[in-house]
């Protein structure tokens, strides 16, 4: 009888049950083997590509209290901002000037922000800079329909209308109930951010999906997160790219250790094997590093995100990572992989070799 290994190379779709076995079972360079031969048949030409964009977080000011969250400020303390026009400005410009394509906005549930200032905040952004806005995560488009009384469906066609692209996929942490429960309490269920996505999905925007593991969940949790994401794949197509990333610890509420690099890959390579409806996987170099990130290019990972101009959330987590654009093509470049810059559908915009 054909071994599991046997079958996953040759396209056969895993179940649940059976990532579970491979989770507990596989050794790392099993499991880096299998992911590589997985993506390898999608992806046959080793291009691996990233994107030149800049994450802008506009408020800080968050009433979630997520216990995970280094980066928050609580309502009226100090060191809370809004970001203004001219802030905006200043980055989009440098953004602009750097060969960059998109931003990434995201920020916290702000009672001070209204659904009117986020579609007049988009409706600014696209008439003004030719940049292309991938922005707010699930709970905060879920929290902004609770705040205007609208269903997620009118909600995400506001914003839509104003000029929004994409929807990053923050905000999954563990797509258990359990375990947001503990770690995000404050924060939408699982079902409303499946909900978000879909309803982004039936209007024609695509979406990324990613998972925060490394903190309170189990394997099987993470093998349940992986069912949701392929189910609603299975549903919707709209999912342009999984990222799964770890927990980082400093500066949180949560007491536990960071999890290792083995940890990482192995979850890496299981998130390629089972998402056999999702195209790309990225590595996380800013969470890994540069070496891991490398080895994450083995372990089913096609793609390196962004070049990330500006990030605050993870830094503010005691990890500071940083690959200028040249220092990211030299990254992908010395693990034997063609770097390719693209755009935040996946299109190749240039071959960086
Ligand atoms: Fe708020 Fe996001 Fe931080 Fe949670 S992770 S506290 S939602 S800013």
């Amino acid at each position: 009888m054909e071994s599991l290994s046997e079958k996953i190379s040759s396209g056969y779709r895993v179940t649940p049950q059976e990532l579970l076995e491979l989770s507990n079972g596989a050794t790392l360079s099993e499991l880096g083997a299998l992911a590589h031969a997985v993506r390898l048949a999608k992806h046959p030409d080793t291009t691996v590509t990233f994107v030149v964009d800049r994450n802008i977080n506009y408020t800080n000011v968050c009433t979630s209290e997520c216990k995970f969250c280094a980066f928050y400020s609580r309502v009226g303390e100090d060191g809370g901002y809004v970001l203004s026009r001219e802030s905006f400005r200043q980055k989009i410009e440098e953004t602009l000037e750097l060969g960059g394509t998109q931003i990434l906005l995201q920020g916290g549930m702000n009672p001070a922000l209204t659904l009117d200032w986020y579609v007049d905040l988009l409706r600014w952004l696209t008439t003004t800079f030719p940049i292309h806005v991938h922005g707010f995560s699930p709970p905060e488009i879920s929290w902004l329909a609770d705040q205007s009384q609208l269903s997620i469906a009118e909600t995400v066609e506001k914003l839509k209308e104003a000029g929004l692209k994409s929807i990053p996929g923050g905000g999954a942490e563990i797509l258990v109930d359990e375990v947001r429960r503990q770690v995000s309490p404050n924060k939408c269920g699982v079902d409303k951010w499946l909900e978000v996505m879909r309803q982004a999905h039936l209007a024609g925007m695509r979406s990324t999906a990613t998972m925060m593991f490394g903190h309170l969940e189990t394997p099987a949790q993470i093998v349940e997160h992986l069912t949701r994401i392929r189910d609603l794949q299975d549903e919707t197509g709209g999912f342009t790219a999984f990222i799964p990333w770890t927990f980082q610890p400093t500066n949180t509420d949560l007491d536990v250790e960071k999890a290792t690099a083995d940890a990482y890959l192995r979850v890496l390579a299981l998130s390629r094997i089972f998402l056999d409806n999702v195209d790309n996987i990225q590595a996380s170099w800013v969470t890994q590093g540069e070496k891991i990130a490398q080895v994450a290019l083995f372990f089913g990972a096609n793609d390196m995100g962004s070049t990330m101009i500006e990030e605050n959330v993870v830094s503010a987590a005691g990890v500071d990572h940083m690959l200028p654009k040249e220092e990211l093509i030299r990254v992908v470049a010395s693990a034997g992989f063609t770097p390719v810059q693209r755009d935040c559908f996946y299109n190749h915009l240039a071959v960086c070799a």
